[in-house]
């Protein structure tokens, strides 16, 4: 049974958490919008923000390449607790239960841990990726968010320069290898709602990962406040193809607000002069 202790606990914690006042959509009484979010975190306001829209062709650079994503079995299996957080699906990365790397290529010596990953989507189909490809939006985009092991954890790697990269994933719709995915997401309908999920296989879910080396890469930041200038993003050209009930399932989900999570995208951030690049041939 849950002690009186426990209870607080958890009543300060959920307490604490809605002390950020940024959401999605128009400033309104339940918080600031995207284009307001320099007053919750000044790094919003910075000039190498992202999500950015991403025009081809972008410059070659032959350093990109080694780049591995790797698990210690074959089929890039983890688990974690997946998290209605109020903002994104997120599913937190069990490490006791396998840990994914991402080491080679532009990140050199420093060896990336997989923390989490999370979902952005649209509430219709012609719109829901943070990044644009010539101007084209997907329906909705996977982060997996990876952390400088340089640092001693994600908290204080989020904010260093070098701390973070992350690989975002568009979504297009059709056939799925996610299946299971739709029943899982519907039960994380409201804000708080938790579920355990074991052996999600990343290299079925995402199977460029076995092999990457067609993406964007370019340096950006987090495209939630805090807004930390902090991100080595890896953006794959391949999208990951859903089936329609899994998009419908993501469409029924709660925000911390009390409306629908969907349409939970910043939009494109200006390029301010910074590069885009992608591998050599
Ligand atoms: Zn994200």
């Amino acid at each position: 049974m849950l002690s009186a202790a426990v209870l607080l606990t958890l009543v300060t914690v959920s307490v604490a958490s809605e002390g950020a006042k940024w959401k999605y959509g128009e400033t309104d009484s339940h918080g600031y919008g995207p284009p307001d979010w320099g007053k919750v975190s000044k790094f919003c306001d910075y000039t190498a923000q992202s999500p950015i829209n991403i025009e081809t062709p972008v410059k070659k650079d032959a350093s990109l390449k080694g780049l591995r994503f790797t698990t210690k079995n074959r089929n890039g299996r983890v688990s974690g607790d997946i998290k209605n957080n109020g903002h994104a699906p997120t599913l937190t990365i069990d490490k006791r239960k396998g840990k994914a790397r991402l080491t080679g290529g532009p990140l050199g010596d420093s060896v990336y841990m997989l923390q989490q990953f999370h979902f952005h989507f649209g509430c219709d189909y012609d719109e829901g990726s943070e990044h644009l490809v010539n101007g084209k939006a997907y329906p909705g985009e996977l982060h997996l968010v990876t952390y400088n092991t340089k640092y001693a954890d994600f908290d204080t790697a989020a904010s260093q320069s070098d701390g973070l990269t992350v690989i975002g994933v568009f979504f297009e719709r059709k056939c799925s290898t996610f299946i299971t995915s739709g029943q899982l997401i519907q039960s994380l309908s409201l804000p708080g709602a938790e579920a355990s999920v074991k052996n999600i296989a990343l290299f079925d879910l995402v199977p460029e990962l076995k092999d990457l080396s067609s993406f964007y890469s370019y340096k950006g930041s987090l495209t939630t406040p805090p807004c930390y200038q902090s991100v080595n993003w890896i953006v794959l050209k391949e999208p990951i193809k859903l089936r329609s009930f899994v998009f419908g399932a993501m469409r029924r989900l709660k925000n911390g607000e009390g409306g629908l999570m969907c349409g939970n995208f910043r939009p494109p951030q200006k390029l301010n002069g910074r590069v885009v690049s992608e591998l050599d041939g």
